[in-house]
């Protein structure tokens, strides 16, 4: 066989497929949020996705528990197309509090519904558990609805960049290679694909130098912030007997997981809408990269392994799960965090702490701990650095890792996505570059579309 280092690919043309507005790669929450709000201002858009389903994490990953949209007043501050969204799913397929409830502290509520996951330091939340089939349908009705083009089976691996601007994107598919053309592109890959392959400059926390291909900066030391897993849903468990057992017996319930946590087995399988049904959004892996191609066999194949001997003591020792089975693992492997933007504004803890309102903002986050006021956001950490025609959206935005552990949860990349969505299509239509948009117009637009924003 010849011993070649490298291949030399020979150049080729591309057929460009289409000519848009707004294209928008990835169609996680933050991408769906984007193209759907862009469309809805008028812009012709165009989202691609690599799957065959949107939801990104929220739906493929399994991450179904849907973090808090209101404050520590029970106000829902992400609201928008958050609210429009979960709307369009069936009531059976929410597992969460009534709206009356949002904001109380009587404990014998905040109990009921902390285990329920919709209760946090001691006050009743708005952060439903959502089956994921039906937030899939309820993603791509809401984008059909409003006009956007979807593209699914078709994987962004090229930027076309000319000089300092995006001109579009080149994806794979079972079409071949072809190219998408558009006056803004906006990368919610939530890994930050298309910004790193138009070689716009990337921050990354890690663990291992040598497994990153971009040889960014590495800042942080091991959190739950880099842990890799497959999530899997089980069924044939009686979640009603297991929190009367948790409930009731609290000293064997705490002896068991003890010995299960030693095993490496997590001791927290997550409510459902279905009482039948139960979630691990585990076994989690430290020190590997989402960017690293046999990292990620690793995670789905230890995680598998993993996943066994979950099931194998779960079934011997915890009541409510001698009759489990497994459903299914997640179609998404699920990563927290990869390559984030650098941007013209970085999102950093000093400003939100002190209660800092941007006066680029454009939407508003709860803040994750209540000493804090609710936290704004600037469109500056969704335009790159330099790049022109660009934006980005989701867990891929520029930020302090301390601002990103909470600004990466679904709610906030619904958030970020309607944002530059609607900064997208704002620029477009006024023939400015998005550094150049101007913030009021946004504000009033997506004021419009019930995006709750601190007065201006
Ligand atoms: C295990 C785990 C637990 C979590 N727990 C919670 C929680 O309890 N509550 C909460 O709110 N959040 C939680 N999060 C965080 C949250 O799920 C993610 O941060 C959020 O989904 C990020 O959204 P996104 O749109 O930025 O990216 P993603 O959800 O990752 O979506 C990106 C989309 O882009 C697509 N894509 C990627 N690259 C390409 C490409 N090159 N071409 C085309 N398409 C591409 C992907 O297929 C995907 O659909 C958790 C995350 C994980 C992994």
């Amino acid at each position: 066989m010849a011993e070649y280092e490298t291949i030399h690919e020979p150049a080729r043309e591309t057929p460009v497929m289409r000519r848009c507005d707004v294209l928008v790669v990835g169609g996680g929450p933050a991408g769906c949020a984007a193209a759907s709000s862009s469309a809805a201002v008028g812009a012709d858009t165009v989202l691609v996705e690599r799957y065959g389903h949107l939801g990104g994490m929220s739906t493929g990953g399994f991450v179904i528990w849907i973090d808090r949209m209101t404050d520590w007043d029970g106000n829902q501050v992400i609201s928008g197309y958050a609210r429009d969204l979960i709307d369009l799913v069936p009531k059976d397929a929410i597992l969460g509090p009534p709206d009356d409830l949002w904001g109380s502290r009587d404990s014998r509520v905040v109990d009921y519904w902390q285990e329920r996951h919709n209760a946090y330091q001691g006050t009743v939340t708005w952060s439903p558990t959502i089956d994921p089939e039906m937030l899939k349908i309820a993603y791509m009705e809401l984008a059909l609805e409003r006009g956007v083009k979807l593209i699914l089976h078709a994987w962004g691996v090229e930027a076309v960049r000319e000089g300092n601007e995006m001109r579009g994107v080149i994806f794979e598919s079972k079409s071949g290679r072809q190219a998408i053309l558009a006056d803004v592109v906006v990368d919610a890959t939530g890994d930050g694909d298309i910004f790193a392959l138009a070689k716009a400059p990337v921050e990354m926390d890690a663990f291992d130098p040598s497994k990153d291909p971009d040889g960014a900066d590495f800042v942080i030391p091991a959190t739950i912030h880099d842990r890799m897993n497959i999530s899997c849903r089980w069924g044939g468990v009686d979640m009603e007997r297991y929190r009367e057992f948790k409930r009731n017996q609290a000293d064997d319930h705490r002896a068991i997981m003890s010995r299960g946590t030693k095993m490496g087995v997590p001791d927290r399988p997550h409510m459902m809408p279905r009482d039948d049904m139960t979630l691990f959004m585990a076994p989690k892996f430290s020190g590997y990269s989402p960017l690293n191609v046999e990292d990620l066999t690793t995670v789905e194949i230890e995680g598998r392994r993993r996943m066994m001997v979950m099931l194998d003591f779960y079934r011997k020792n915890v009541p409510g799960f001698e009759r489990a089975w497994v459903m299914d693992t997640s179609p998404q492997i699920g990563t927290r965090h990869s390559r984030r933007l650098k941007g013209a504004k970085r999102m950093v803890s000093e400003e939100w702490k002190a209660g800092k309102i941007q006066e680029d903002e454009v939407g508003v986050s709860p803040s994750p701990n209540r000493r804090f006021p609710n936290v704004s956001l600037p469109l500056g950490c969704l335009i790159p650095e330099s790049l022109d025609n660009m934006l980005a959206a989701g867990r891929n935005l520029s930020s302090d890792p301390a601002s990103h552990s909470f600004m990466r949860e679904i709610p906030q990349c619904w958030l970020m996505g309607q944002a530059a969505g609607v900064a997208a299509a704002v620029a477009v239509g006024n023939g400015v570059s998005v550094r150049n948009v101007g913030v009021a117009e946004v504000r009033d637009l997506l004021s419009k579309q019930g995006v709750y924003l601190n007065a201006g």
